[in-house]
């Protein structure tokens, strides 16, 4: 008898149904799928979903969710019928700045290893003869994408798990999650309870309701969407046969918002030119015994919200004009705050785990890497994006959750630049610091809630003043956008004199108790077991190896840690694996403190005309952490510095962190002192070869790999998470590596994601880019297979065009680590 795991999986749409069938594919027998709903079709999303499936994303992990969703349907049928048509897809362009996009968007497609190309006008007619060749410039062809058929996915799914042991029970509503000591132990249903070890809500757009059962946050907002099925359409009549329903390249229109696909000698429309309508769960009919006419995630068709979008479809395809709407409805599914699916384990009750706001997209994906999660502890898929637990508590609101997902309803198909903020809500979550920074006229973008300046325009005249080789090179329309010239001035003055930037957005974590060195020992890559004071750059791993994070640890007592973290994913790993005897506590104290970044060779001279305590080089070690008095301000000041100059990371609490930013400012007026934004600090950072943990790497990659061995602590005594793993691991066996770029023209800015070229062959990714102001030159990091060494020649392609890029040695500023210990 097997003696796998129980597992309850909560919702049989193609998330539900394509779990099922990953976990029985790695030998969970015991897997029970309950709906609400009839079966197949339950009245969720699944049933009605038309099932584009449009691959590229400017997350690799989506685009590897979706990549895998095409592998797999197209793999399987139900009695010969399709799963996966690979009609191929085809995203036009009716303005300039679309085709550019398009442009950009092959450039992911390539990084993320999907064929593509950007086709001329012939082209898209050649592979789409409806549209109309006057309107458009142009498109990108994906010839793997293709349309889903979701509910025969699911059927066909649901066999092949049902053949391997798991069970599918229809019209069984659960209203209520069992646990004992939390931990999960069944779900309630009106015909009893189902006994489970592992629960797994994929309830779709219910799943908020499924969340308040044991009292989890799932921020998503269930929204309606317009499809219709247009009548006839004299063009298409005859194309295809009633099996394989479509022939036509998927099409999106997304400078109207629009996207069409074929069925038979119909066209499907959808629509997300409408005004957002959030839809309220209590409002919607039972799952209960629904009838097609009536499923819950069928809203009534508004037709006067679909009117623009009908007179757009006829322009874009004339044939449309002679047919007419047949039926439409408002389809319900998930938004969320940031576009991206909700993958975790609730902190309280142990065994409960949610998989939602998954498009067909990316349900194979997202079912595979939940099985992964559940049956090997990791998925070999980046998460970080995904994580249920990425989120701040403000942006777990209600109020947030809505605005902001019905805001990304909103952008869906926008061209979006990286550094894009929202416009709303802001203001959120400011820093001591922000009224002088306002003062100042701070440029502000946001992140994780927090308002950022990226620059500052009191530092505008300084521009003029820069020494020939700093002054900033013309940048093209799209890299000039968020950015400002100022940004080289700041950076100029931290190199040459000192600089303030606002440290306070970067999480900071508490950690202690007599059994918090235990955690950290086995949770870090470093040795934690050091003399109070000290601080050490060490690494998460997770079991395989990969980096979970990075992590700046500071010993200011014997049984008192501050953490400099990534986010909230570093509060979540620390409070799950805190032991649960109360000999650890964990806080997160961002926002009860700040902290002001003061680096540049004038720091010292800035910080002794207020401080009578010792920041001489013997007073305060490098990468050492003390409690000092800077103008009275009680403070605890650290030795380190991300952009490579000598200074401080100088913390206080929140009450004090105004008056400590004007006594150094006060004092620093002589020295040259500026306040610096994110702009300035992220040229200094790459110059000087830091990583951005998620940007730059992940859990996909291994310390020797990101050039992170140096944090790896080999002869440690104490075990650690991922040591096991990288036995036999080193610089030297690595296949690919994190390399440094130089750009050869000088003046070409990339801003990520951009696909490398290593002997006109795709090879590779940039992670982080920036100009470096100090070299003089852009640089980009990029992964790279390990054989591209210094000095080999690259291209980067940006918008179709190729850029000649050197990997170059690293770091590109103060190798010798002298301006820093200096
Ligand atoms: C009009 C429209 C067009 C779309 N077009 C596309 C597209 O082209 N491409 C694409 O990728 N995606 C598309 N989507 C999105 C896609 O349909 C959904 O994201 C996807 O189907 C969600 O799958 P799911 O399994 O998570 O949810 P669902 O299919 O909704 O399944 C969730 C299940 O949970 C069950 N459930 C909920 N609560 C309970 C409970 N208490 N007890 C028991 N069961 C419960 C429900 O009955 C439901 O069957 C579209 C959606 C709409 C509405």
């Amino acid at each position: 008898m097997s003696t796998t795991p129980r597992v309850v999986i909560i919702g049989a749409g193609i998330v539900g149904a394509n779990l099922a069938d990953e976990l029985t594919a790695r030998g969970w027998d015991r897997v029970t799928v309950v709906d609400q709903g009839p079966l197949p079709l339950t009245g969720g999303s699944t049933s009605h979903a038309p099932g584009l499936v449009f691959q590229t994303n400017a997350s690799k992990t989506m685009t590897a969710f979706a990549s895998y969703t095409v592998e797999k349907l197209t793999g399987i049928d139900v009695d010969g019928a399709w799963c996966f048509n690979q009609v191929g897809g085809l995203e036009i362009a009716t303005t300039p700045e679309r085709l550019a996009d398009l442009h950009r968007k092959q450039g992911w497609a390539t990084s993320w290893g999907v064929e593509s190309q950007v086709v001329d006008v012939d082209e898209c007619v050649r592979l789409h003869p409806l549209v109309d060749r006057d309107r458009i410039l142009g498109g990108l062809h994906i010839p793997s994408d293709g349309l889903a058929k979701a509910s025969r996915a699911v059927v066909a799914l649901a066999r092949r798990a049902e053949a391997r042991g798991a069970r599918f029970q229809g019209s069984t509503r659960v209203t209520g999650i069992e646990q004992t000591g939390g931990r999960v132990t069944g779900v309630r249903t009106p015909d009893g309870v189902i006994p489970a070890d592992v629960v797994v809500s994929c309830a779709g757009f219910w799943g908020q309701e499924l969340g308040a059962m044991v009292g989890m946050d799932v921020p998503l907002l269930p929204l309606a969407h317009q499809f219709v099925w247009t009548g006839q359409v004299p063009e298409l009549v005859g194309r295809n046969d009633e099996l394989s329903e479509a022939s036509l390249p998927i099409l999106r229109h997304q400078d109207q918002d629009l996207y069409y696909r074929e069925r038979a000698d119909r066209l499907g429309i959808g629509s997300y030119a409408h005004r957002p309508m959030p839809v309220d769960l209590r409002e919607l009919p039972q799952g209960d015994g629904v009838r097609e006419s009536s499923m819950p995630s069928m809203l009534p068709f508004t037709e006067e919200d679909f009117a623009p979008a009908w007179e757009q479809s006829q322009l874009l395809l004339p044939s449309l004009r002679t047919s007419k709407i047949d039926n439409g409805f408002n389809g319900v599914f998930s938004f969320t705050p940031d576009g991206g699916p909700l993958i975790g384990e609730s902190r309280d009750v142990a065994g409960f785990w949610i998989a939602e706001a998954v498009w067909v997209t990316h349900s194979a994906g997202v079912g595979r890497a939940v099985a992964q999660l559940l049956v090997d502890g990791r998925s070999e898929v980046d998460l970080h994006g995904c994580d249920v637990h990425r989120f701040e508590d403000v942006q777990l609101a209600p109020e947030y959750v809505s605005e902001t997902s019905q805001q990304n309803f909103v952008e869906v198909y926008d061209v979006i630049h990286p550094l894009q903020p929202r416009l709303s809500p802001r203001d959120l979550r400011v820093s001591p610091f922000h009224t002088r920074q306002q003062e100042l006229g701070a440029v502000f973008l946001e992140a994780a809630g927090w308002e950022r300046p990226h620059w500052y325009e009191a530092n505008a005249h300084l521009v003029d003043e820069l020494p020939a080789e700093w002054v900033p090179r013309e940048r093209d329309a799209w890299a000039g956008q968020f950015w400002s010239p100022i940004a080289a001035a700041e950076a100029w003055k931290t190199r040459t004199a000192v600089a303030l930037y606002d440290m306070t957005p970067l999480k900071r974590l508490e950690v202690s108790g007599p059994g918090a060195l235990a955690l950290l020992q086995r949770l870090t890559t470093g040795e934690m077991d050091k003399s109070v004071g000290s601080v050490t750059y060490t690494l998460a791993l997770d079991e395989a190896g990969g980096i979970r994070s990075d992590l700046t640890v500071a010993r200011l007592g014997e049984q008192l840690f501050q953490i400099g973290a990534n986010g909230p994913l570093d509060h979540d790993l620390l409070l799950r694996e805190a032991p649960d005897d109360g000999s650890v506590q964990v806080r997160d104290v961002t926002g009860g403190t700040c902290c002001i970044g003061l680096w540049g060779p004038r720091a010292r001279d800035l910080v002794q005309r207020v401080s009578a305590d010792d920041f001489t080089n013997d007073g305060l070690k490098y990468f050492r952490a003390k409690r000092a008095r800077i103008g009275g301000v009680p403070v605890t000041a650290m030795r380190l510095s991300y952009v490579g100059e000598l200074g401080w990371e100088i913390y206080t609490s929140a009450d004090n962190g105004q008056r400590l930013w004007d006594v150094l400012w006060r004092a620093g007026q002589d020295l040259g002192v500026v306040a610096a934004g994110r702009a300035a600090f992220n040229s200094l950072r790459l110059e000087k070869g830091y990583r951005a943990w998620g940007h730059d790497m992940t859990t996909e990659h291994d310390p020797y790999e990101a050039g992170l061995g140096f944090a790896v602590r080999r002869q440690k005594q104490a075990d650690f998470v991922g040591r096991e793993a990288l036995a036999g691991r080193g610089d030297d066996t690595v296949s690919r590596r994190l390399s440094c770029l130089t750009i050869d023209d000088g003046c070409s800015v990339v801003l990520g994601h951009e696909p490398v070229f290593v002997d006109g062959r795709p090879a590779g990714y940039v992670t982080s880019a920036a100009f470096g102001h100090t070299v003089g030159r852009p640089i980009a990091y990029a992964w790279l297979p390990a054989s591209t060494t210094v000095g080999t020649g690259v291209e980067i392609e940006y918008f179709g065009t190729r850029i000649p890029a050197t990997v170059t040695a690293e770091p590109l500023v103060d190798p010798g680590m002298t301006r820093l210990r200096g």
